[in-house]
């Protein structure tokens, strides 16, 4: 069954659009099944995909209004592991027309239960808005993930999200989880981004995402060619930073004593042990066996590999080694 993630937050503009396509293409690229959900009649994420407007094509309107069949709205993408339900403008009529409607927030949610086979992720990417659309999507998931900027007022609104997945856990979906909260358009080097990482960290703790996706203008380039970053420029920090959040969030789903935690490059050195840093140094996928309480589970063996994309899949470049923790 599909693991559901919902991109979502009210606020406009922090990401959500470019969160989605990325991750839903970086799963694609590590060869697991992914469908991509754009439930905003803005449609960024299937424009950003390539799909040129086309109002006949069976779209998530028709999926939440017209009853239809569900298969029937799967496009294909450039990439072989990525499928698109497409979006239309006329999605936004959805709101008023679904208000009477009987089980109106869950129309997703029913759609896509003849899908979940098929795929090992769903993403849903959700409009700038705490409306039927994004409470359908939210009834649908399994978990929420809130991408969001380092500002001082970040948290301000993430109260009012809360508090909506509160209600759904109580009213419609009492599964769902926070999947993350993930930093985007993030600069390290700001004190301001230290001050408000740290403040979410207090707030949020280890639901905060490791990864973080900085500022990259192959990001915001990539969908006017109708491509997600990782085919557009594979080397670019954009690309090579949804890939991170993608595997942090697949190793999540694995069972407790394989979780696999990836540092980011610049902790190494820091609290790590020795023995691990020796291997760690080069530049490396690395990993590290942890516990729920993300304390190293050992002795264990981890393997290490290189990689990088190529033609659009993950791959590796140098052979895996093991490594025994307990050494
Ligand atoms: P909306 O609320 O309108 O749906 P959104 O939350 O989906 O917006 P995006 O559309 O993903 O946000 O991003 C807003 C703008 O910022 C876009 O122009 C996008 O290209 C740009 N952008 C997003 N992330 C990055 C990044 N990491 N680096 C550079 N530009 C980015
Ligand atoms: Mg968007």
């Amino acid at each position: 069954m599909a693991r559901v993630i919902a991109v979502a937050n009210q606020k406009g503009g922090v990401g959500k659009t470019t969160t989605a396509i990325n991750l839903a293409s970086s799963f694609a690229a590590c060869e697991v099944n992914t469908l991509l959900v754009d439930c905003d009649p803005q449609s960024n994420a299937s424009s950003g995909l390539g799909l040129v407007k086309d109002p006949q094509r069976i779209n998530t309107y028709h999926l939440l209004v017209g009853g239809a069949n569900p298969p029937d709205s799967i496009q294909s993408t450039s990439l072989d592991q990525l499928w698109l339900i497409p979006s239309h403008k006329n999605l936004i009529g959805a709101n008023l027309e679904l208000v009477d409607a009987d089980r109106r927030e869950f129309r997703l949610r029913d759609a896509l239960m003849f899908l979940q086979e098929r795929y090992q992720f769903i993403v849903l990417d959700c409009p700038p808005a705490l409306d039927l659309l994004t409470l359908n999507a939210l009834v649908a998931a399994d978990a929420v993930l809130i991408p969001m900027q380092a500002e001082y007022f970040a948290l301000e609104g993430i109260s009012e999200l809360l508090d909506t997945v509160e209600r759904i856990r109580s009213s419609f979906n009492p599964q769902l989880e926070i999947e993350g909260v993930v930093l985007t358009m993030f600069d390290e080097r700001t004190n301001l981004a230290q001050q408000v990482t740290a403040e979410l960290k207090r707030f949020f703790g280890e639901k905060l995402c490791t990864t973080t996706i900085p500022r990259n203008i192959r990001l915001a380039e990539a969908p006017s060619h109708g491509k997600p970053a990782l085919l557009y420029d594979p080397r670019s920090k954009g690309a090579e930073s949804y890939i991170r959040l993608a595997k942090e969030i697949i190793a999540r789903q694995l069972p407790v004593e394989t979780v696999v935690e990836v540092p980011p490059p610049e902790s190494v050195g820091a609290d790590v042990e020795t023995s691990y840093v020796e291997l760690q140094a080069t530049e490396v996928a690395n990993a590290v066996a942890v516990d729920q309480d993300l304390s190293p589970v050992g002795p264990v063996e981890v393997a290490i590999a290189v990689s990088e994309v190529r033609d659009g899949k993950v791959q590796e470049i140098a052979p895996a080694k093991e490594m025994d923790r307990s050494a």
